[in-house]
């Protein structure tokens, strides 16, 4: 099975003793055992000294966050252009949480999978190896915004993007890849959304620089 996957995206939030507490919370909450999650967190890269040499566990920076919306849209990165950074990544050892996602236009005009099947696309033209990467869907107009998508939505989408895997990649590929949501997710809405069979995990902004990320972390279980 895919193991339950959770990250936490700080962006570029905090001071150092923000983080310090941030970090110290994590290190004393009851998380459920590493067998049954893993858990990745992505501190502003100024911080990475601070957190690197508190945070006992999973943090060596294996992991590296690409094709966020917000660097696709202010930072003008390109499908294409994330397709290459992860390529890059991945030959470079690191691990990648890949992001993809719809704007509330595109959403409306009934694009989201023709959107989310071409960000993929770009992906999978530049890579082989799928086994570290794990996938985000982060619908744009539910980032930061506190509406995030019901379990309906975000499961369609997941088994959506799940079949383009299986049928453009491969059938193993879409078995074994983690497909996690992020947009809005918080303590309350994370239980439900973890139920749905092809939700494998979170990518988490404002709530992972909350104590109720360890409630995230164990919505699964
Ligand atoms: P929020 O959880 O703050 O909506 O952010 C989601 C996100 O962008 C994670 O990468």
């Amino acid at each position: 099975g895919r193991k339950f996957f959770v990250g936490g995206n700080w962006k570029c939030n905090g001071t150092v003793e923000q983080v310090e507490s941030i970090v110290n919370t994590l290190n004393a909450g009851q998380i459920a055992s590493t067998d049954v999650v893993e858990v990745v967190v992505s501190p502003p890269y100024v911080f990475l000294p601070t957190v690197k040499g508190k945070l006992l566990v999973n943090l060596g920076v294996p992991w590296v966050i690409l094709g966020h919306s917000e660097r696709r849209s202010l930072m003008g990165e390109s499908s294409e252009f994330v397709g290459e950074k992860v390529a890059y990544a991945l030959a470079q050892g690191l691990k990648v949480i890949a992001c993809v996602g719809e704007t509330l236009e595109q959403r409306e005009a009934g694009s989201t999978m023709a959107v989310v099947a071409e960000q993929t696309k770009a992906i999978a033209g530049k890579i082989k190896d799928w086994t570290n990467v794990v996938v985000a869907y982060e619908p744009v107009w539910a980032i930061g915004t506190g509406k995030v998508a019901t379990p309906a939505q975000a499961q369609e989408v997941h088994a959506n993007l799940r079949d383009w895997l299986k049928t453009n990649v491969s059938p193993e590929v879409a078995e074994s890849t983690r497909i996690i949501y992020g947009g809005s997710v918080t303590g309350a809405s994370c239980k439900e959304l973890a139920g749905q069979p092809d939700v494998d995990g979170f990518l988490v902004g404002g709530a992972s620089l909350k104590p109720e990320f360890i409630d995230i972390i164990n919505a699964a279980t």
